[in-house]
């Protein structure tokens, strides 16, 4: 049952400013079910929208509320002690609470997708060393000699990503095991894995450390941690966020600097696309002046042809099937 007392306290000092939380926590669930039941009833109570996954191995979720129901949420969640102590991130939400088309809370086998099998682990037994923002940017500042392995999808790296990234990011995180070979010449050197909030770095780490790398680190609070603390140093562009906000940045727009590009003319843009073919669906980096398709997606996302064979092919199919359709049927 919801103690609603404690969801509701000290809730008068707060603005109803909406907030993005972001959260993990590897911790043993006894019954993922009851917990996402749980889950879902307070999210609803709160009026929250986002995604919330629970498994055996912990909880993984990003919710957008009132900074009051915020609040509320992590008081709820401090007062349980499987997740006292989880590291927030909190960050500016949108004006009409758009940020999420809705509510989604799910149990499944992991709270991210490696598929490491049998071959699974506890990030609470091995897992590389927790790096705060403020020894990476000392690092920067010492000039150390490291490496950074990014563990996001390779999309996510063209708005933004680390001086010294080494790794080009992943098609998908399932590839860690395979991907490892284009780094295996660091075994020996310092890395540090990094990825948006920290929750895909603490089974990653642990993955390198488990294949032999010696001095493995993790970002701690992830990205939008260290960006919040130093806006504009060191991470070079934006941040790649899975909600309607697509990118974020910390620091004022005349410093910001955009290093993604258009995948057709090559001009700087932040602006992510989706391809009008339904059946390619590639998520890439596309201009105003570039997008070819008036064609709308779901919940207002911009589709446009990635390439000249994605358009022809979807005209073959258009043809073909209005041919189909309009066949004369005579009795
Ligand atoms: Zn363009
Ligand atoms: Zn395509």
């Amino acid at each position: 049952m919801i103690q609603y007392s404690i969801l509701f306290k000290n809730m008068e000092n707060n603005s109803n400013k909406n907030k993005i939380l972001l959260y993990y926590k590897y911790v043993k669930i006894e019954d993922p079910e009851l917990l996402r039941k749980e889950q879902y009833d307070l999210c609803k109570t709160l009026e929250m929208k986002g995604r919330v996954i629970v498994a055996e191995e912990g909880i993984n979720g990003t919710l957008e509320g009132t900074e009051a129901f915020c609040n509320a949420y992590m008081n709820h969640m401090k007062a349980d002690p499987r997740f006292s102590d989880i590291h927030w991130k909190i960050s500016e939400g949108t004006e009409d609470m758009t940020a999420f088309p809705r509510l989604s809370v799910k149990a499944r086998k992991e709270i991210v997708s490696l598929h490491l099998g049998e071959n699974d682990f506890d990030p609470n037994e091995t897992t590389g060393t927790h790096l705060k923002p403020e020894e990476l940017n000392k690092w920067y500042e010492e000039g150390k000699e490291f490496h950074i392995v990014d563990m996001r999808n390779d999309y996510e790296l063209l708005v933004g990503k680390f001086e010294n990234t080494i790794f080009p990011g992943m098609k998908n995180f399932r590839d860690l095991r395979k991907d490892l070979k284009k780094i295996k010449e660091l075994k020996d050197k310092p890395v540090l894995t990094v990825c948006t909030g920290g929750v895909r770095c603490e089974k990653a780490s642990g993955f390198l450390l488990k294949e032999g790398f010696k001095e493995v680190y993790q970002l701690d609070g992830g990205i939008v941690s260290y960006m919040n603390k130093y806006p504009g140093k060191n991470f070079l562009g934006s941040l790649y966020v899975f909600d309607k906000r697509k990118t974020v940045h910390f620091n004022n727009e005349k410093s910001h600097q955009t290093i993604g590009i258009c995948k057709k003319c090559h001009q700087k843009t932040e602006q992510y696309v989706n391809c009008a073919n339904l059946m390619c669906h590639k998520h890439f980096l596309c201009c105003d002046e570039c997008i070819d398709s008036d064609k709308m997606g779901k919940n207002g996302v911009i589709l446009s042809y990635c390439g000249i064979w994605c358009k022809i092919k979807d005209i073959i199919r258009d043809t073909f099937s209005k041919k189909i359709k309009y066949i004369p049927v005579r009795f």
